[in-house]
């Protein structure tokens, strides 16, 4: 059995929720462009606007519409079961995973559910949208909070307790983020560099670049709740008990 497992997830977990996190072909986000709402500079032009956009993308997570599936449940119950090492790093900034129950989680590139302090860097669970009057309680004079996302141009968080991480597991799993962009790149390169299997779990076949030893091709719900079952039971990627329980498992 696994020792110490990291898993990444990405936009196409959060897609089969509802949640609309891609960009599309024009460089438009949901209608805007990147870099008006996405970087420190748009952010410090427009702050009215900018909070429009994070404060409509947190109505959208609270509507009702958007919910965990069965790849978000899997993961939880891995965390639950799983008696060796496990780390959740994730791309998303929803929080469907803590909704599943994930506690051993990193958020890289952060939460839509929180505010941060621009003097402090204090996080606070949102309660009310994005103002001039939502503010911290760490500073006087109280400071406006700003959205909890890492923009572009912005370090993501967490990026030690990553690498460390990465050196020392043996399993590394990627799901619904492709294996050939960065952060995802880097961090197969590095979890084969220090001899762990890598599993890519994506909607669309792997790029005939990407470096993980193993892929899977399909939905996340219907693939992860298989593959974590079968990390429980005590099999290993790519034996042949693990092959026929997964492809048995995906045909029924
Ligand atoms: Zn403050």
């Amino acid at each position: 059995m696994y020792q110490q497992i990291v898993v990444l997830t990405g936009a196409g977990i959060s897609a089969e929720s509802g949640i609309k996190t891609f960009r599309d072909q024009d460089g438009l986000w949901e209608q805007h462009h990147i870099e008006d709402v996405a970087t420190p500079e748009g952010y410090a032009r427009d702050i009215d606007l900018v909070e429009r956009f994070y404060n409509s993308r947190w109505e959208n997570l609270h509507s009702g519409e958007v919910k965990p599936n069965p790849a978000h449940v899997a993961l939880a119950k891995l965390e639950a079961e799983f008696p060796g090492k496990l780390l959740v790093i994730t791309q998303n900034v929803d929080d469907l995973h803590e909704r599943s129950g994930s506690k051993r989680l990193l958020h890289m590139h952060g939460e839509l559910s929180k505010g941060r302090c621009p003097q402090s860097l204090q996080t606070f669970v949102l309660r009310e949208p994005f103002s001039e009057d939502n503010c911290c309680t760490c500073c006087i004079p109280a400071k406006r909070l700003r959205p909890h996302i890492v923009w572009f141009g912005e370090m993501p968080f967490g990026m030690d307790r990553i690498h460390d991480a990465l050196d020392t597991c043996d399993l590394f799993i990627a799901i619904g983020t492709s294996g050939t962009v960065y952060p995802a790149a880097g961090f197969v390169d590095s979890a084969n560099h220090h001899g762990a299997q890598t599993v890519e779990v994506n909607l669309v076949e792997a790029d005939r670049h990407s470096q993980f030893q193993y892929h899977l091709t399909g939905k996340a719900g219907d693939i992860v709740p298989q593959l974590v079952d079968t990390i429980l039971a005590g099999e290993t990627v790519g034996n042949q008990s693990f092959n026929q329980q997964l492809a048995s498992a995906l045909s029924a």
